[in-house]
């Protein structure tokens, strides 16, 4: 029998060669789209829909939390340890998965913030351990071998390209030098 799998997703582009491997390894992957830190919420609806139409092509059921999107508490739990935001950013998306992996009875749970080169990876692999349980395990996968693949076949299926990490601090160092023009 397939191994039951729970993969928090990011966006489209970062799941089509994670998807990919993890269903060429034999896995039964169910999707979860968790994901408060990424504002404004017009651009959350793009990278969700991406995650959709991706899911939609490779035949993958999603669980949207759309009704646990609350930027305001994301916030309030940064609140200043903004340099380092990105540890409990990853903790706090990585925990809910975990929950909703165990509550669902999943042998495993794993994440598309491994496929990113942007991301700190060994963060968010060590974390992922620190949360796995003796039912639900965390599947490390380094997922950065596809890295290329995914970027062309995101191209390729027309899956919307986000161009900054997702919070209003990336966005804001994605484009400072607007205010220097
Ligand atoms: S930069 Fe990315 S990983 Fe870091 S806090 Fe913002 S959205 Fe989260």
């Amino acid at each position: 029998m397939n191994k039951r799998l729970l993969l928090h997703i990011c966006c489209g582009p970062c799941s089509i060669t994670t998807l990919k491997t993890l269903l060429d390894d034999g896995y039964e992957v169910t999707g979860l789209f968790y994901n408060p830190n990424i504002h404004p919420l017009t651009e959350y609806v793009k990278r969700r829909d991406g995650c959709l139409a991706v899911a939609e092509k490779l035949g993958i059921k999603i669980i949207l939390k759309d009704d646990e999107y609350k930027p305001q508490e994301w916030f309030r739990a940064v609140a200043h340890r903004e340099t380092n935001r990105c540890f409990h950013c990853y903790a706090s998306r990585l925990e809910r998965t975990a929950q909703i992996a165990r509550k669902g009875n999943f042998d495993f749970f794993t994440t598309t913030l491994l496929y990113s080169k942007y991301q700190k990876h060994e963060d968010i692999a060590s974390l992922g351990r620190d949360l796995e349980s003796a039912k639900t395990k965390f599947l490390y996968h380094d997922f950065r071998e596809g890295w290329q693949e995914g970027i062309e076949t995101s191209k390729e299926w027309d899956i919307y390209r986000q161009q900054y990490c997702g919070c209003l601090y990336s966005e804001n160092e994605r484009y400072q030098r607007e205010l220097r023009k």
